[in-house]
């Protein structure tokens, strides 16, 4: 059945004042909707599962702030333990209890890391553990994997060269070559390219970081096998392993990917999830590693608003829920229940399309490939469909990520009904995306 547009009027209105004062409209580049149908939406405010735009449509949504939202947007327990804590005041610059409180919620019910520091995004987190290992290692080059995001460091702005093996070519303007040659890029699950990288670079490289569950370039899930080898490999070769968890932390399990594949790395960075909605990020080892950052430590990190007291209000309540019993049991046979639908759906008209998933996380993959782990094995032609799907689906109340490339993900918040809408505006989108 074809619907019409939606109304964008406040929101474009909303768009070009915003253009005037932030480049291309936006504090960060994927709110642009570059890659989709129309002007950005500008969101009025979001309750459950549910959001609301400026011009009053009312849409599911499965990209809950990209990944943070785990219980849904304005959760009763988060919202009101900020409340409730900033009423005392927002910033101390000092120690709070509430950063004990939290680090104690997350510490003893991780097997994985024994000390940890809260930061103020995922980026930070990432950029710390990195300056850790080489800090520990005493050694300079990384080592990361096409297609896993790491957030906006300058070394990890870097894409793979050509060739099996190579140091990073920049992938943005304003990093320095000298940076990009610190790390080495190479293809996800690709034993052969992993054990080159280790020869070539022999005695150097201070850590690899990879996300274990590859989620910003599409869902590149590894094998344990593969993850079991680069773990082997980096003890073997005196390297730090990395996971970056700032998407799978609290989302695969409370442990997550760590414990999900139950391999230890040397260095858990996490944000998203941890901060309940609000900017909070942590990277965890060790207490032998962690031990190396100061005051204790020579490896030098800060931060104004680290541990800020609301954001630890929020983190608190948020992972509190999480701890709930039986709660990502719950969520993710829930997901499980949605793909599975969906996959059968598609089986049934033929269409060409994947849905990969994970967790609570899924991916939608325009290909007819039973299994997609690498970067380069996502055809962009495909994202010509996406587009078409995020404009239907737009139409018919159901909020996507605005790009092929990015996850969805489920919350507690959704339900039955929700999803059962949610699978007939994907039904109706998929026809009309499939009949052109
Ligand atoms: C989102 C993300 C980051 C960056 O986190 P920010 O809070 O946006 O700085 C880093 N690594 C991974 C795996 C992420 O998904």
């Amino acid at each position: 059945m074809q619907v019409n547009d939606i109304s964008r009027t406040k929101s474009a209105e909303l768009y070009e004042k915003a253009k005037t004062y932030f480049p291309g409209g936006v504090n960060s580049p994927v709110r642009a909707f570059r890659s989709v149908y129309g002007t950005p939406l500008f969101i009025e405010k979001g309750d459950g599962s549910h959001l609301w735009d400026a011009d009053g449509n009312e849409f599911i949504d499965f990209c809950g702030s990209w990944g943070p939202l785990i219980l849904g947007h304005n959760h009763a327990a988060v919202r009101e333990n900020v409340m409730r804590v900033m009423q005392k005041g927002m910033s101390f610059g000092a120690p709070t209890a509430l950063e004990n409180e939290l680090a104690e919620l997350i510490l003893s019910n991780n097997r994985f890391i024994e000390k940890l520091r809260f930061v103020s995004s995922g980026t930070e987190a990432v950029m710390s553990a990195i300056r850790l290992a080489r800090g520990y290692t005493k050694r300079d080059k990384i080592l990361k994997f096409e297609g896993c995001y790491h957030g906006h460091t300058d070394s990890l702005l870097v894409k793979a060269g050509s060739g099996l093996v190579t140091f990073g070519e920049t992938s943005s303007a304003g990093v320095p070559k000298p940076f990009a040659d610190e790390t080495v890029v190479i293809a996800l699950n690709d034993e052969e390219a992993l054990q080159k990288a280790f020869e070539d670079f022999s005695g150097q490289i201070a850590a690899v970081i990879i996300e274990p569950v590859p989620a910003n370039n599409g869902l590149l899930l590894q094998t344990k096998d593969y993850l079991n080898y680069l773990r082997e490999l980096c003890t073997l070769n005196g390297t730090l392993l990395i996971f970056d968890e700032v998407i799978s932390g609290f989302r695969v399990g409370f442990e997550g990917a760590a414990g999900y594949y139950d391999i230890k790395p040397d260095i858990i960075t996490y944000g998203k999830i941890i901060g309940g909605g609000l900017p909070v990020g942590a990277y965890g080892a060790s207490a032998e590693i962690m031990d190396h950052i100061s005051p204790v430590g020579s490896v030098y990190q800060a931060g104004t608003l680290s541990g800020n007291p609301v954001a630890m209000a929020a983190g608190i309540a948020q992972i509190s829920e999480l701890l709930q019993p039986g709660f990502y049991d719950k969520l993710n046979a829930k997901t499980a229940d949605f793909v599975s639908d969906i996959r059968s759906h598609v089986a049934e008209k033929g269409y060409e399309l994947e849905v990969f998933t994970i967790g609570s996380i899924f991916w939608f993959a325009f290909t007819n490939q039973v299994s997609i782990t690498r970067a380069d094995q996502i055809d962009p032609e495909s994202m010509l469909k996406f587009k078409a799907m995020h404009r239907e689906l737009i139409n018919r109340g159901i909020y996507f990520g605005p790009s092929g490339y990015e996850v969805g993900f489920i919350s507690a918040a959704h339900t039955q009904e929700d999803l059962e809408r949610t699978k007939t505006a994907i039904f109706d989108s998929l026809e009309i995306v499939f009949s052109n």
